[in-house]
């Protein structure tokens, strides 16, 4: 056995996470289930460093020194299962099963008990950056033991991007952690892309602006506060025409979004820890909607000018506001992300350090930015920030931001211009900052029809109000 770590599943992710281990000098043992991809990689990237080849997970599994640690990168879902199944019988106390598959972390703790039980540590790891990732250093999120990591530690934060000399990788938390966070981090991203498609849909129709013009303006942005990979290839895909018909690239897209279901996972699980992550939600239903093209085009022939002319007077003003009102619309997603981290970390008993999550997002993965490190600095500063809203970083840009943010998206309506995750963003924070909410109205509601009570601002207690009879209040 002479194996430090072994790679099973080496389609493009795990191909490349194990080209990855190997340039970084660790033996790698390799497999998959048809041989012919195991051959390959060592015929094609053999030179790159120490790969030992098996062809049946038996072999594979006796080539590796102990603890042994093996990677599984198979396609999320029964072959998950499946490969476990097989993988168990031929391990032994203390090994650990590493899951770098898009997991759902209900899965990940499910399997996590049961290896647990047979004595080895089953380590859900969320992988982030991509094909590219995977080769050059992704974010790696692991969860799993404390004693796992022990081992895994070193091996993946030296394969980790990094930045700043610091590794984007770190130990979230025992079982589904690893996978829970990773999946809020999706989510994040379907909420700043949506926020980005926005920012491009209200230039564009506000400057009457090409998709050239506006890759200029995000290329600009990103020298800025918001500077950001996603920006960055905003700018990148803007600026790119299309070879067929010379028009811009963007303009022969066919406008339906398509998702792969952990957006979906991400809300679904916010609904159930009760946390309004508004912005993912709308992000993730404004894909939906792009998909429903009967009823889209349905509406438009119902509708078709339903919108005011849009002029804006001031070009340089106008811009400086979209940034504005996307910078703070960006602050409330991730202010919301990060709470919903929070509460599954309480519910889950992960004990998740928020600002040590925002520290490995800063490079590898698809929503790194500048932004990140300021978060890790909010909550490294107070680790019970009420919210990240809060934090004077973000207040300022906020608190600066609110009469723009306001301009963007009463223009946008008026105009007719669809702005679900710009002004739902705009929205919650002005129902967060609310001296009153009209909550008030909707429990004597549900007092008036079902008696579900309510409490009062000046005593203790649940009341009850006899509607139907002489409105007398009783004590619940
Ligand atoms: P795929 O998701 O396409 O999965 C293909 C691999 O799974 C092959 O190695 C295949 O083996 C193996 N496999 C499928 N079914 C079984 C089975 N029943 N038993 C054993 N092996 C099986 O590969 P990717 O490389 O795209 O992704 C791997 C994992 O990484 C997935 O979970 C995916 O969600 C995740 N991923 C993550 C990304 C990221 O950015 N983090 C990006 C892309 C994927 P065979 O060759 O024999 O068919």
């Amino acid at each position: 056995a002479t194996a430090q770590i072994g790679v099973t599943g080496l389609a493009v992710m795990g191909r490349n996470l194990a080209r990855n281990l190997a340039r970084n000098g660790f033996t790698v043992a390799l497999h998959n289930r048809s041989p012919e991809r195991t051959r390959s990689l060592v015929a094609e990237h053999g030179g790159e460093g120490t790969f030992v080849p098996s062809e049946s997970m038996a072999d594979f599994v006796a080539s590796l020194e102990r603890p042994r640690a093996v990677t599984v990168m198979v396609k999320a879902g029964a072959p998950t299962d499946a490969v476990i199944d097989e993988l168990v019988p031929l391990l032994e106390e203390g090994d650990i099963v590493v899951d770098c598959g898009n997991a759902h972390f209900a899965d990940t703790r499910r399997r996590e008990e049961a290896l647990r039980g047979h004595g080895l540590h089953f380590v859900g790891t969320g992988v982030s950056g991509g094909e590219e990732g995977a080769l050059h250093g992704p974010s790696i999120m692991p969860g799993g033991s404390a004693e796992s990591y022990r081992k895994l530690g070193p091996i993946f934060e030296r394969i980790a991007a990094q930045v700043e000399g610091v590794p984007c990788c770190r130990h979230i938390g025992p079982d589904g952690a690893g996978h829970f966070v990773k999946m809020v981090h999706n989510g994040i991203e379907y909420a700043d892309m949506q926020l980005i498609a926005e920012a491009y849909d209200l230039l564009r129709a506000g400057l009457s602006a090409s998709p050239a013009e506006i890759a200029e303006i995000f290329r600009e942005w990103n020298g800025g506060e918001l500077e950001s990979f996603l920006i960055e290839i905003t700018a990148d895909v803007l600026r790119h025409t299309d070879a067929a018909t010379g028009r811009p690239f963007v303009d022969v897209v066919l406008d339906q979004a398509e998702q792969k279901g952990t957006g979906r996972w991400t809300v679904q699980s916010a609904l159930d820890l009760g946390i309004p992550i508004t912005g993912i939600a709308e992000a993730t239903f404004a894909r939906s909607l792009s998909g429903h093209a009967d009823q889209r085009a349905a509406a438009r022939r119902a509708f078709p000018d339903a919108g005011e002319k849009w002029q804006v007077d001031d070009r340089d003003t106008f811009v400086e506001d979209v940034r504005r009102a996307l910078l703070a619309s960006k602050i409330v997603a991730y202010a919301q992300g990060f709470d919903h981290i929070r509460a599954g970390s309480r519910e889950y008993d992960w004990d998740i350090d928020l600002g040590g999550t925002a520290t490995i997002w800063r490079g590898g993965c698809i929503i790194r930015a500048r932004f990140l490190d300021r978060i890790r600095e909010a909550y490294d500063t107070e680790r019970d920030l009420p919210t990240l809203l809060v934090a004077p970083w973000f207040a300022d840009r906020v608190g600066a931001g609110v009469p723009a943010w306001r301009r963007v998206v009463a223009d946008a309506a008026r105009a007719g211009v669809p702005t679900p995750a710009f002004s739902s963003s705009l929205a919650y924070f002005d129902a967060l900052r609310a001296e009153r909410l009209p909550a008030a109205l909707i429990q004597g509601l549900r007092d008036n029809f079902g008696a579900h009570t309510y409490h009062r601002v000046d005593r203790e207690g649940s009341f009850h109000t006899l509607w139907a009879g002489d409105r007398s209040e009783v004590e619940a």
